[in-house]
């Protein structure tokens, strides 16, 4: 699939939800430039003093944004698997996207809580169980839904290759495939 211009496609969700691999899967259909911003990637680089208050993530998520919007803006289709837990970060994200004309689609991959812990591909959750990690996004740390994404994803019964199908449904619904 090819695109007409770039975006920037944003995956919100809790921690296990399959963002990281619904937005890799995307990528790899993506004919031409594209770009999978790697949340722990860029909690390691970009954002390496920041902690887990919720300044911090906000921090974090307008960072993420900021360098999302500029690759949307040339041409790349900028993945971003990043949690995004406040809805005022991802609306601040939202608006300097529409403020330079680029677009942004968000994708709430909405797999529950009690199925994100099942699968707990990171051993987060079981850290959380046994006392050793706190603020765990979900668990006893907020995460607001998105009231309106462009898309809702429970991959709970949805199997990878038909998530980024979804997707790119997604896309050319909203004209972004010619
Ligand atoms: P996140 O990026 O949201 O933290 P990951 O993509 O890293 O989540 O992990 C999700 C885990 O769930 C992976 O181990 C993945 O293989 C598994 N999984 C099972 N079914 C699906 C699905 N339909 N969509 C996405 N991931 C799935």
């Amino acid at each position: 699939m090819r695109l007409a211009h770039g975006a920037t496609i944003w995956f919100t969700g809790l921690s296990g939800a399959g963002k990281s691999t619904i937005a890799r899967a995307v990528g790899s259909l993506v004919d031409g430039p594209a770009e999978v911003l790697d949340g722990d990637e860029l909690r390691a680089t970009v954002s390496s003093e920041l902690g887990f208050s919720a300044q911090d993530r906000d921090r974090h998520v307008c960072r993420v944004g900021y360098i999302a919007e500029l690759l949307a803006r040339n041409g790349v289709v900028a993945l971003v698997p990043v949690i995004a837990p406040y809805a005022r970060a991802r609306e601040c994200v939202r608006r300097r996207h529409v403020e330079r004309g680029s677009t942004y689609l968000e994708v709430h991959v909405a797999t529950p809580l009690a199925e994100c812990a099942r699968r707990d591909p990171k051993g987060l959750y079981d850290r959380a169980s046994r006392g050793e990690l706190h603020g765990l996004t979900g668990v006893d740390d907020p995460y607001e839904a998105p009231s309106a994404p462009d898309l809702r994803l429970d991959t709970t019964d949805l199997d990878v290759p038909t998530a980024a199908d979804r997707v790119v449904r997604l896309l050319a619904d909203r004209g972004l495939v010619p």
